[in-house]
């Protein structure tokens, strides 16, 4: 599967009660056509405003379940890995999008909505058994803490697997059964983060949250095999990514703050390092939050990033802080992959690169894409890994399917080949055949010269009523 982009939309939420006490202006506009946004610099009337593009833009009036349906639902498909969440200053609405509330059900958030769309999934599915469990961290003051342990305040350690990737140890996984234990697990989850009061948001959520749900599945095509894949979706709610003299935070509430801040700023990091392009390094070692989206980040993941934004005068520097983030974000490549049985895999794969070449084969394929086939299957396995102890598997894949097509190309070459001489043959056969009756003709003609009449030379002769030219007819199309 080919590479793609972090998916990138923002969405604007109303002006609150705080700030309309404040008599706040709105500084941010939106074109909901052309999904751009746009940002006006309080006082400062004769600046343009400062215009940004996104995948999708959603402004005070619009509601989640709209944003869903358009952006989430493609995404919440059952095979793939994939992310999605939401950065934003406190009060911004990013666990508003996230959570949402039950009433209207048109604000219902992201994460419940997954969940219905997941269960439809499993009910529509066909000879296949699922198995689905939640987990919900949250990464508070720069510790993991498990939101569904048996002990939210213990520290769990990050870890890293050469297959797992990073992972959470002793994280607690549970089984759900239906939309309904869904919600009540996140429900009490959502209970146990931590959350403090701010100037800017009553209901502060102080920490970085992850929910995921865990999707293994089993199918049994016609056959009578098994296969089997596992997939993932993590819901991202981040803490806010305002300055901290904002919020009037002291003490407690400042220390978390530089933690929040710490995290983000390594999250802005990343997400520069991985768009430059030169940098080898990327430092996602420098957080925990950044080693945990390590794979939604440049990773083999399908990452869509929800942006929410104040509209208010008062917090233009955040709102263009993010809206920054969110532009960068949005250069983010990713190569999203399917989790499955490895066997199944190279199965998937082989069948795609044999279609490929039969194309090839039948004349389907420009030479375009055949020079990206070509450099897809080569490239890799050239000098750039000259000391590799063992062949991995990919590089055996790539070394089977080179041969794969390398027979095909000499059979090809056989065969083209074989209709070259043919072709020869043929026009021997016909130099042969008009040299038997150019003598054929002449002796006629002799015959007829001596009994007196001859052959009209031309004039009254169509082209096949002349036996020459019927025979020329009759052997000349074939080969043209
Ligand atoms: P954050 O998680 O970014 O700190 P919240 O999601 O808690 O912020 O939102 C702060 C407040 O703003 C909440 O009271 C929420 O109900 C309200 N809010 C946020 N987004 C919207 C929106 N799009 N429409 C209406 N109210 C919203
Ligand atoms: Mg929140």
């Amino acid at each position: 599967m080919g590479s793609e982009s972090v998916k990138v939309v923002v969405r604007c939420r109303p002006l609150n009660d705080r700030e309309k006490a404040l008599s706040c202006k709105m500084v941010l506009s939106m074109d909901l056509q052309r999904c751009q946004c746009f940002i006006e610099k309080p006082g400062a009337v004769d600046e343009p405003p400062k215009q940004f593009t996104f995948d999708g833009t959603y402004y005070i009036d619009q509601e989640t379940e709209q944003m869903y349906n358009e952006i989430a639902y493609p995404l919440v498909e059952v095979r793939i890995q994939r992310d999605n969440f939401a950065y934003g200053q406190t009060g911004s609405g990013k666990s508003f999008t996230m959570q949402g509330v039950s009433e209207p059900a048109t604000q219902k958030g992201v994460i419940p909505r997954a969940f219905e769309h997941i269960f439809e999934n499993i009910q529509c599915a066909e000879n296949t058994k699922f198995l689905v469990r939640a987990s919900y961290l949250e990464i508070y003051n720069e510790e993991i803490r498990d939101l569904l342990g048996s002990d939210t305040k213990q520290r769990l350690e990050l870890k890293e697997h050469p297959e797992r990737g990073v992972y959470v140890r002793d994280l607690s996984m549970h089984t759900v059964h239906s939309v309904g234990e869904c919600e009540r697990i996140i429900e009490k989850g959502w209970r146990n983060r931590a959350v403090g009061y701010t100037l800017m948001n009553k209901d502060s959520s102080r920490s970085h949250s992850i929910f995921t749900i865990h999707l293994e599945s089993c199918s049994t095509d016609s056959s009578g095999q098994d296969h089997l894949w596992a997939g993932k979706l993590n819901l991202v709610d981040l803490a806010g990514s305002e300055r901290q003299s904002k919020t009037g935070a002291t003490g407690e509430r400042l220390r978390e703050a530089t933690k929040i801040n710490l995290s983000l700023s390594a999250l802005g990091n990343v997400i520069s390092a991985l768009v430059d392009g030169r940098s080898r390094y990327i430092p996602y070692r420098d957080s925990k939050l950044t080693r945990l989206l390590q794979d939604s980040l440049g990773g083999n993941t399908r990452t869509l990033m929800i942006a929410c934004l104040s509209p208010a005068d008062n917090n233009y520097e955040e709102s263009l802080s993010t809206l920054r983030y969110a532009n960068r974000a949005k250069s983010i490549q990713n190569r999203p992959r399917i989790n499955e049985d490895p066997k199944d895999a190279l199965l998937r794969e082989y069948q795609e690169e044999i279609k490929k070449l039969r194309a090839l084969l039948t004349g389907q394929l420009s030479t375009a894409d055949l020079s990206t086939l070509l450099a897809g299957q080569f490239s890799e396995s050239s000098p750039a890994v000259p000391s590799r102890p063992q062949s991995t598997p990919t590089e055996e894949k790539k070394e089977k399917i080179k041969e794969e097509y390398e027979e095909r190309l000499s059979k090809l070459q056989a065969e083209y080949n074989a209709e070259q001489e043919s072709k020869a043959k043929l026009q021997e056969d016909i130099a042969a055949l008009r040299s038997s009756y150019e003598s054929k003709l002449s002796s006629l003609e002799k015959a007829q010269a001596s009994r007196g009449s001859s052959v009209p030379k031309n004039g009254n002769r169509t082209p096949c009523a002349n036996n020459r030219t019927k025979l020329f007819c009759r052997w000349i199309l074939p080969i043209g």
